[in-house]
């Protein structure tokens, strides 16, 4: 049986690269057997995507039509 350090590991794991089978079915049975466990996954998976959502986006591509065009570059080498 999974220790509860070991389904932590696998938890945050499972945020990097998804879980082999034989990890899921351990992480999954662990907790089913451990409500401290659950309550930890939970708080992994809001953690995770609330770190996404704060994740700086990336910058968008320059449309903006009152600079796209003459005032770049100067001497026309591209
Ligand atoms: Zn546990």
């Amino acid at each position: 049986m999974l220790m509860c350090k070991e389904a932590t590991r696998l938890m945050s794991l499972k945020q990097d690269r998804p879980l082999t089978f034989q990890e899921r079915i351990a992480l999954r049975l662990h907790l089913s057997m451990c409500q401290a466990c659950r309550e930890c996954d939970r708080q992994f998976t809001l953690l995770h995507n609330s770190a996404r959502r704060f994740a700086p986006e990336p910058p968008p591509e320059e449309d903006d039509p009152h600079r796209g065009k003459g005032d770049r570059g100067g001497n026309g080498t591209r």
